[in-house]
């Protein structure tokens, strides 16, 4: 039997790019550690120990573990995107928001309540299934399933997102929901200290289609090809997000740092 795994961020890869996939998955490039990453583990960190704690935290601590952890992993950041200064402000800014509006009022809130946390970053591993001699299994980790059922994830982009493009595309969500046998999956979205939450359903039906959407990818994973098919069309495709641009190969190769 031939185990193959499927990260759920390497899925989001695979469909961006499968040749940038291909390149991540045998080693050949790595993503460099950015502001944005340090940004959003930042906040990743200090959610989580809220979350694991078992009596209400202060938000005073929160900051003060957000900003050691900024402090300890600066000196990873390979790109920085942002000041340090700004970086920080948005940081405990975003955990503000958080805090007043998730955290504190909980299962007060009119809509779409917080419960405490069952888990919190808890990674799964789940069958997709076997087919043949493959069996397909998918990992990730969950930021936080609360008592109620729900998959809550934390964002920290730099602006809010469109609600409709997510609910008809997001693949994170059907990956959760597949792996932990749920349906209600919320986006908590926390950008410049401004909040938006989307509420996504993944009933049945759509946790099947997304079964199929891994096993489409099966053929090229199994294939001995020496390149995978590019796609140039999107955002991801450029200097600034390439890890394989970046290190000179592919568009890299021919274009160079600064092609535009
Ligand atoms: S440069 Fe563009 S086409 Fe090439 S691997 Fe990167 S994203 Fe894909």
């Amino acid at each position: 039997m031939i185990e193959i795994r499927l990260r759920q961020s390497w899925i989001n890869t695979f469909l961006n790019c499968p040749e940038q996939a291909r390149q991540e998955r045998y080693k050949l490039v790595e993503q460099k550690e950015s502001s944005d990453l340090l940004r959003g583990n930042a906040v990743h960190a200090a959610i989580e120990f809220a979350g694991g704690s078992p009596s209400v935290v202060e938000l005073e601590d929160l900051h003060q573990l957000a900003e050691d952890y900024v402090r300890t992993y600066s000196s990873e950041v390979e790109v920085w995107r942002h000041e340090y200064d700004k970086l920080l402000d948005t940081v405990m800014a975003n955990l503000s928001v958080w805090y007043s509006e998730l955290y504190i009022l909980g299962a007060t809130r009119a809509e779409d309540p917080l419960l405490p946390a069952a888990s919190v970053e808890e990674p799964f591993q789940k069958s997709l299934g076997i087919r043949g001699n493959v069996n397909l299994i998918l990992t990730g980790t969950a930021d936080w399933v609360a008592e109620d059922g729900v998959i809550w994830d934390w964002k920290n982009p730099s602006r809010f997102y469109e609600p409709w493009e997510k609910k008809r595309w997001d693949i994170q969500s059907h990956a959760y929901c597949y792996a932990l046998d749920k349906t209600e999956f919320k986006l908590c979205v926390l950008a410049n200290g401004q909040l938006q939450i989307i509420s996504i359903n993944r009933p049945k039906e759509w946790r099947d289609a997304f079964v199929e959407l891994c096993w489409s990818m099966v053929p090229t994973i199994m294939s001995d090809a020496e390149t995978w098919p590019q796609n140039w069309s999107g955002w991801h495709c450029s200097p600034k997000w390439c890890p394989v641009w970046q290190a000179g190969k592919c568009r890299g190769e021919h274009l160079g740092e600064n092609p535009w």
